[in-house]
C-alpha cells in the first residue's frame, strides 16, 4: 500500500490506518474525532501499537481516502510506515521522578527535524530519561538515554539496534552529548551515513555489519569532534 500510514490487512479488502503519535502523547481534544472516525469507518476499536502509536483497523479499502481526509480535517496526522523515520518512542522523561533528560521534548524535536527525510528503509528512534531505559533505546536504530555524568547531564547514544526476526542490540557510542543540539547533529550524521551506504530494505544494523561496525562509529566520533564536541 503506497500511501503512508495505510496498511493492508490480512484480507486485502480491509486496511488499517496508522496515526503518528510521538512519545505516546496524544491531544485529549483529538480523541473525540478519532473515536468518531473509528466508529464510522472501522470496527469502533482503536489499536495501540507496540511503538506507542494508534491504528484504526478494519476499514474497508475503498473508504481509505475518506478516512485520510477525515483525519486531515481533524488535524490528526496519519503516517508511520514506509522508508522513513518512524514516530519517535519516548518514556515520560522529566515527568518521571527518575528523569534526567526531557525525553518527551527531545522526541518531538527529533521527529520534527527528520520526519520528512526519505531513506532506504525504516528507521526507529527512542529517547529515554535515565539508565532504567524504559523506552528500550538499545533495540532501536538510534537510541538516546539520559545520564548524570560527573555532575552534568549527558546524552548517551546507541546506534544499530533492532528487533524483528534477528534481534541486534545497539552499540553505545564512545562519547556522550551534552545538549539536544549535539544529539540532533549526531542523528543527522547517522542518517546521512545510512542514506549514503544503505541498500533498499537494509536496516542500519545490517549496513553496519556489512561495512564493519566501527566504520559508522568512527565516522560519528570524527564528525562530533570536528564540531568541537567533547570526547
Ligand atoms: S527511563 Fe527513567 S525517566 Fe524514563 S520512565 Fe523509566 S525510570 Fe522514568
Amino acid at each position: 500500500m503506497a500511501t503512508c500510514g495505510v496498511i493492508r490487512m490480512k484480507d486485502s479488502a480491509w486496511v488499517s490506518v496508522r496515526i503518528q503519535v510521538v512519545g505516546g502523547r496524544f491531544n485529549a481534544e483529538s480523541l473525540e474525532p478519532l473515536a468518531w472516525i473509528a466508529q464510522k469507518y472501522g470496527s469502533g476499536e482503536i489499536h495501540f501499537t507496540t511503538r506507542q502509536g494508534l491504528e484504526i483497523q478494519d476499514i474497508p479499502a475503498e473508504k481509505t481516502d475518506e478516512v485520510l481526509k477525515a483525519l486531515a480535517d481533524a488535524g490528526i496526522p496519519a503516517g508511520g510506515t514506509g522508508p522513513h523515520v518512524r514516530t519517535v518512542s519516548a518514556c515520560p522523561g522529566t515527568a518521571c521522578r527518575f528523569g534526567i533528560i526531557d525525553a518527551q521534548r527531545l522526541a518531538q524535536r527529533i521527529f520534527d527535524q527528520v520526519k520528512d527525510r526519505t531513506l532506504t528503509h525504516k528507521f526507529k528512534i527512542a529517547t529515554t530519561g535515565c539508565p532504567n531505559s524504559c523506552a528500550k533505546p538499545i533495540t532501536n536504530d538510534f537510541g538516546v538515554q539520559g545520564l548524570r555524568k560527573e555532575g552534568q547531564t549527558a546524552y548517551v547514544i546507541f546506534v544499530g539496534g533492532n528487533c524483528g526476526r534477528r534481534v541486534r542490540l545497539a552499540d553505545k557510542l564512545p562519547f556522550v552529548c551534552h545538549t539536544e543540539d549535539e544529539v540532533v547533529a549526531v542523528l543527522n550524521d547517522t542518517l546521512d551515513w545510512f542514506c549514503a551506504h544503505g541498500q533498499a530494505k537494509e536496516r542500519l544494523a545490517a549496513v553496519m555489519e556489512r561495512l564493519g561496525v566501527g566504520t559508522l562509529i568512527e565516522h560519528l566520533q570524527t564528525a562530533h569532534g570536528a564540531r568541537g564536541g567533547k570526547q
